[in-house]
């Protein structure tokens, strides 16, 4: 979608930084980091809004994001553990209505959710 910011960093239209990529995922570090590491793991192709889109057509998606968390967490060696974080919808917090996960590390995370 050309008017999708992530759809336009996938396709390298915008820059980012990369630090996981395969045919189907492409990892970066988000621009406002909340955390030391702070890497936002998207699907290359278009998945409309977020977890409310994932559907019995798209779901293999959320398997592959998560597996590319885990192939970071090891080469990041990231012992100490990390979250994974979807925002659905304004009130959660989304600004961006392409699917993507926040892997946060690199400290101790608050153990308050919400
Ligand atoms: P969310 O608010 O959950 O939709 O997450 C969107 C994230 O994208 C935010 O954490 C932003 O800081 C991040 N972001 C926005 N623009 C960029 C960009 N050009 N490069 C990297 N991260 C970005
Ligand atoms: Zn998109």
């Amino acid at each position: 979608m050309s008017d999708c910011l992530f759809c336009n960093i996938a396709a390298g239209k915008i820059p980012c930084d990369i630090v996981y990529q395969d045919e189907e995922i492409l990892a970066f570090r988000d621009i406002q980091p909340q955390a030391p590491i702070h890497l936002l793991i998207i699907p290359k192709a278009h998945a409309a809004d977020g977890a409310a889109g994932i559907n019995e057509g798209n779901s293999a998606i959320v398997g592959k994001c998560f597996e590319a968390a885990a192939k970071l967490a090891s080469e990041l060696e990231l012992k100490e553990g990390f979250r994974m974080v979807t925002n659905n919808g304004p009130a959660a917090g989304q600004s961006v209505p392409h699917l993507h996960f926040h892997l946060l590390a690199g400290k101790p995370l608050t153990l308050q959710m919400a």
